[in-house]
């Protein structure tokens, strides 16, 4: 027992490390994308004076703090995405090491966090949840589902789930031809579909509406002057995140209630 706890520990903190790292390439990855420029060509460079930063610069996290959130050689804030990125990136990976421990399906969990991730930044960055990062998670839960030995069980279970986003999308396509907008945006409802393989439908809306108060949160506090839209990719994705780790005594105590 006390190994495990040690394992676990030492899986905790190399996670976080990893999480910080993957945080500081996916925002940096998905701010050339949004740039129209090829993500993963080229050296790192400042965005306000273009001065090519050096491994110690790209210390995540602790390059940010160090240098009080500015560029070492002109002084310009450094965007606090970047520090955000990394920030959830560690916490999300650290959270799934204590949740899961040193077991195979730790493996499954680490991408599934990792791709959450570039979804997210892509959503908070050009308001759009690419296909290519849905059928990755699409092709995670596949090679993971015969890894790890799933069976007819697991495939009703996902069954079930698929129930949730199916009910949502009927209410927010009778909601749409009556308020004649866009209520939900095409690419929540696909991540929701694709989040039924991993999550049972008792999760699955428990993660939705973590993602819900969350996005509510952040609304509340963005004290926003115009009425630009808010993303719901990266709240969902958290709420999910969330979920996975912490669900499980909270949906205990409410079943315990009937
Ligand atoms: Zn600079």
């Amino acid at each position: 027992m006390e190994e495990q706890a040690i394992w676990t520990v030492f899986l905790c903190f190399w996670l976080a490390v990893l999480g910080a790292a993957l945080g500081s390439f996916l925002d940096c990855a998905v701010s050339r994308w949004a740039a129209g420029r090829p993500p993963f060509r080229g050296r790192s460079r400042c965005l306000a004076c273009g001065h090519t930063l050096g491994a110690g610069d790209l210390v995540p996290v602790f390059g940010y703090l160090l240098r009080r959130g500015r560029c070492k050689y002109c002084g310009e804030p450094i965007p606090r995405e970047c520090l955000a990125a990394e920030l959830a990136g560690a916490l999300t990976l650290g959270c799934l090491a204590v949740r899961f421990g040193p077991a195979p399906e730790l493996g499954q969990w680490t991408l599934w966090a990792a791709l959450l991730l570039a979804l997210s930044l892509t959503d908070q960055a050009r308001q759009l949840i690419p296909d290519q990062l849905l059928l990755a998670l699409l092709a995670n839960r596949a090679v993971w589902f015969m890894v790890l030995g799933h069976g007819a069980p697991q495939l009703t279970a996902a069954a079930k789930a698929c129930a949730v986003p199916a009910a949502l999308l009927a209410l927010v396509l009778v909601l749409e031809k009556c308020m004649d907008r866009e209520v939900m945006g095409g690419g929540d409802i696909k991540l929701l579909f694709v989040l039924a393989l991993y999550l049972s439908w008792a999760e699955l809306l428990l993660a939705l509406l973590a993602g819900c108060l969350l996005g509510l949160l952040r609304a509340a506090s963005a004290h926003r002057r115009n009425d630009a839209a808010i993303p719901f990719g990266p709240f969902l994705s958290a709420g999910a995140v969330c979920t996975v780790c912490y669900g499980g005594p909270v949906l205990d105590w409410y079943f315990g209630l009937f």
